[in-house]
């Protein structure tokens, strides 16, 4: 893949804001980066208080006009679906996009980010015409019913590992709903976003709905999270940002929060299992965009049985995996985002060896070759890890498996359960009667019984305990992008 088209069209962007490319009001910018190759791309604005205040303020009149929820609804039925066309039209130029700015391999890109966000796109068009509220039965000489109305002006807070799929997952069912948005992307991969709101334009969105801002999360994202006229936020992010964001809300409007945090998934493989299927599932489960997804299988629970050959065997096919330049279709794993994300990924890696975890490959940074201009870290195996040790709690996000042994059902629930996380989950087993009371006792949004990373438009997501609250996808996405009223009438 040659990337040289697409660079000579980079120029340091400004904000987009009703409709327009808007000059930001201070003089801070952001250094967007390759971090394969440690290459500046190009550069977008730190957004002041100023220019969110701009942004929304645009968001909000566009909302109470009502151009868009006051539209007709198969109007914007045919809207939501184009944008989906315009995606799926640029996928190649989207996937290309998201590999030289984020790392990931450009197949990964292409295959992974782009199609899901189109299809988020299909799947929520036909629900503009869907979303009604009941009559509902009640004592005395009423009418009672119910309107379901958008929840005005959405914040939508993003993180960098899949960029424009984050915002897909929320952009389309806002739209669906009547809301208008501010997007504020990760600072690290705002570029996809920027496109996104570009479709929306061209589909025929009009001017204000969709609302780019960049910039740094203490400024850009805190102003947004604290604007008194912002009425959600919606975020995917790290549990620490979650909290800060919790605060904003409280010490501004309340403003509702849907919330998609980390994991630390446990992925569990009894011996009945198909163990070949398991096995290839477990590797693609944690190196799959090298490691740097909410839905990981961080934590592979192996039953004593098998422990060792099925670790062993996995261990060894890491050590043949083909890392490198992410545009060569050879590679199988790209470049860790950002040099302080390496730093850390490392950092646990020094843990688990001082916790006695047995290293069985990987556990150092990739400088081979011309690697060393990016950020790549070798796919890490750890054997022998116990519940309680830092990589076997902690969210690492990179390409580190941590391998837990355990007896019976009962005590792969126990481990299963004791993070603080629980957004998915696996079990690997012939028997239906384990892997359905595993389903039950697993406290997590998602669990897939002989299968990894199972995805659908259709199928709610999201998390249990730290791991966030409110649903993406499905139609369950929607409750959190409308509200409901209840309307009386006296019939006498
Ligand atoms: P992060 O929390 O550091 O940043 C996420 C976003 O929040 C960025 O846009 C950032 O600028 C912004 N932000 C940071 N501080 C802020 C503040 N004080 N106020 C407002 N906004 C602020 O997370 P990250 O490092 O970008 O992403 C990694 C995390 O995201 C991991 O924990 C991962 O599991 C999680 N994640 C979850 C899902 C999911 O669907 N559950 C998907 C992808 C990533």
């Amino acid at each position: 893949m040659d990337a040289a088209w697409i660079k000579k069209d980079f120029k340091p962007y400004q904000l987009f804001i009703d409709g327009k490319w808007t000059a930001p009001s201070g003089t801070v910018s952001i250094p967007v980066m390759n971090p394969a190759t440690g290459e500046q791309l190009t550069t977008v604005p730190d957004a002041n208080a100023e220019d969110v205040d701009r942004a929304v303020r645009a968001a909000r009149r566009a909302f109470e006009i009502g151009v868009w929820r006051k539209m007709d609804v198969s109007k914007r039925e045919r809207i939501i679906w184009r944008i989906g066309e315009l995606i799926e039209k640029n996928k190649e130029e989207l996937a290309l996009l998201e590999s030289l700015n984020n790392g990931k391999t450009y197949g990964e890109a292409l295959r992974g980010d782009i199609p899901p966000t189109a299809d988020i796109f299909y799947y929520y068009a036909g629900w503009a015409r869907k979303i009604y509220g009941e009559t509902i039965p009640v004592d005395g000489n009423f009418l009672n019913y119910t309107l379901r109305e958008p929840v005005g002006v959405v914040g939508m807070v993003t993180a960098w590992n899949y960029p424009m799929l984050l915002a897909g997952w929320k952009v389309a069912p806002a739209l669906a709903a009547g809301c208008t948005m501010v997007l504020k992307p990760s600072e690290m991969t705002p570029l996809t976003t920027f496109k996104l709101a570009e479709y929306c334009q061209e589909a025929g969105v009009p001017d204000g709905v969709v609302n780019v801002v960049t910039g740094y999360g203490p400024t850009a994202g805190d102003a947004l999270a604290r604007h008194m006229d912002v009425d959600k936020i919606a975020f995917t992010g790290s549990v620490r940002t979650a909290r800060e964001l919790l605060k904003a809300s409280g010490e501004s409007n309340l403003k509702r929060l849907s919330l998609e945090l980390g994991g630390k998934s446990p992925n569990i493989v009894f011996p009945d299992a198909d163990l070949e299927r398991a096995a290839k599932s477990a590797f693609w489960g944690i190196y799959a965009n090298k490691g740097e997804v909410c839905s990981a299988g961080s934590r592979l629970l192996v039953h004593e049985d098998i422990y060792d050959e099925f670790v062993g065997t996995l261990a060894e096919r890491a050590s043949k995996m083909k890392i490198g330049d992410p545009l060569d279709p050879a590679s199988e794993m790209g470049s860790q985002i950002s040099e302080t994300q390496m730093k850390r990924i490392l950092t646990y890696i020094d843990s688990g060896r001082a916790e006695g975890a047995s290293l069985l490959t990987g556990g150092e940074r990739d400088l081979e070759g011309d690697k060393g201009k990016g950020f790549y870290v070798k796919p890490t195996v750890f054997a022998n890890v116990t519940p309680q040790m830092k990589i076997a709690q902690d969210e690492i996000f990179g390409p580190v498996l941590a391998a837990l042994k355990f007896r019976d059902v009962e005590e792969a629930a126990e481990i299963a359960n004791s993070t603080i996380y629980g957004l998915v989950s696996a079990v690997w087993t012939r028997d239906i009667a384990t892997a359905h009371r595993l389903a039950q006792q697993i406290k997590a949004g998602s669990v897939w019984i002989n299968a990894y990373n199972c995805f659908d438009s259709s199928s709610p997501f999201g998390g249990y305990k730290q791991s966030g609250f409110g649903r993406e996808m499905g139609p369950h996405a929607l409750e959190s992008y409308t509200q409901v009223k209840s309307v009386w009438v006296a019939l006498d």
